[in-house]
This record gives C-alpha cells, sequence and structure tokens, in this order.
C-alpha cells in the first residue's frame, strides 16, 4: 500500500512541477495510505530528483514511521483533511497563479462555469495563518467543510479528493476557471454567475452522466 502511494507522490510530483501549478519546490501532495497512515511529499525537494523512497509515511499524529526525509512542513494541514474527512484520499496544494490573485483580493471563486461544477459550485476563500501552522490546518478543514477545493487567503490553493489523479484535475480546473474569472474582472464589466438553483442541478446531473462508465 505505501509504496504504491510512494510512486504515485513521485509521479504526480512531476506532474505538478510541468504544470506551472507550483514553482521549485513550493507545494504538497499527499495520499491517504490507510484509516491509520498517509504519504507525503518532501520538504524543500525538487519534484523531478524524487524517487519513492524519499517519501515519508506519517501516522495521524504527524509522526514518521517510514522514510528517512523530513516531511512537507504543511504536514498539519494534509492530515487534518484526512483526520475531518474520510471520503478524502488525496490531497494537492498548489500556488498556481490566478488562484493566488483571488486569495490576496480574499475573493472566492463564484459558480461561473460548468466545468468547475464537475467538482464545485463554488471556491470559498479560508482565514490567514501563517505556513505549517495548526491553526492554517484548521481554518482550511473549517472552509473545506463547504467545498473540497479552498482558496488560502494569501497563500494559494488547497483540493482534497477520492484520489490523487481527481484532486490534481480539480486544481488545473480552478486554475483555469479561476484565470477567467480574473481576466473577466480587469474588464470591470458587470460579472454573470451561474445562479445557485441551477448550479446544483447541472453538478447532479454531471455527477450521473458526464465521462465514461
Ligand atoms: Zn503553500
Amino acid at each position: 500500500m505505501s509504496g504504491e502511494a510512494r510512486k504515485l507522490l513521485v509521479e504526480y510530483g512531476k506532474k505538478l512541477f510541468e504544470s506551472n501549478m507550483v514553482g521549485g519546490t513550493a507545494g504538497n501532495l499527499s495520499v491517504r495510505v490507510d484509516e491509520k497512515l498517509f504519504a507525503i511529499t518532501p520538504s524543500g525537494m525538487p519534484y523531478h530528483e524524487l524517487e519513492p523512497e524519499d517519501i515519508p509515511i506519517l501516522d495521524m499524529e504527524g509522526q514518521v514511521v517510514e522514510g528517512k526525509r523530513k516531511p512537507s512542513i504543511e504536514f498539519r494541514l494534509h492530515m487534518e483533511i484526512y483526520r475531518n474527512f474520510s471520503d478524502v484520499h488525496a490531497v494537492v496544494h498548489a500556488h498556481p497563479i490566478y488562484c493566488s490573485v483571488l486569495s490576496i483580493l480574499r475573493l472566492p471563486l463564484p459558480a461561473l462555469n460548468e466545468t468547475m461544477l464537475l467538482y464545485t459550485v463554488h471556491v470559498p476563500v479560508s482565514e490567514y495563518a501563517n505556513s505549517g501552522t495548526e491553526q492554517l490546518a484548521k481554518n482550511v478543514v473549517e472552509a473545506m467543510k463547504k467545498s473540497k477545493a479552498v482558496i488560502m487567503a494569501n497563500h494559494g490553493l488547497v483540493c482534497a479528493a477520492e484520489s490523487l489523479k481527481k484532486a490534481f484535475d480539480m486544481c488545473e480546473t480552478i486554475e483555469r476557471t479561476a484565470k477567467v474569472y480574473v481576466l473577466a474582472l480587469s474588464t470591470g464589466r458587470t460579472i454573470y454567475t451561474i445562479d445557485e438553483q441551477s448550479a446544483l442541478e447541472a453538478m447532479e446531473f454531471l455527477r450521473k452522466n458526464y465521462g465514461q462508465r
């Protein structure tokens, strides 16, 4: 189980770097191994140099139980999400540009298009706290009760899902929609959002009908 999680994190770490959603060694990803353990990317290591053995395995108290590397300083954020949401099996945290713009404006992303509705009806902004703190983890968990994608104030984006692929795709989709929103805001013209009832209906329809079975 932990071997598989480690391989996945190495693979998606490279994808995250190539996607431009992080710069340098920023951002972090994790996968739940079972009820008591999760695997997370190490602190400050270049993504293209990562090997499966560089991925530490932590328990739900934050103790490293396998591996020699120091975990990401954001391990508390990932841990609190797993502790609070049993349906979450992977977490991706990144600093994509347009979500970062919304994060300093502290502006939530409303329902703008159906692509984002595959994942969420809106993306809230969690309250500010410094990186690596328990308070940051608590603030994100609070916002995550409304949406599994959360913009972190003056920081970036975090997406949680039942698989790493879904959490990653979610980050890319939210960032793309955030780009459209920021460009639309820059025109100074009226922005029309999808009303809540229609958004919820579209979400339900997409959930049942979109993609291959
Ligand atoms: Zn960060």
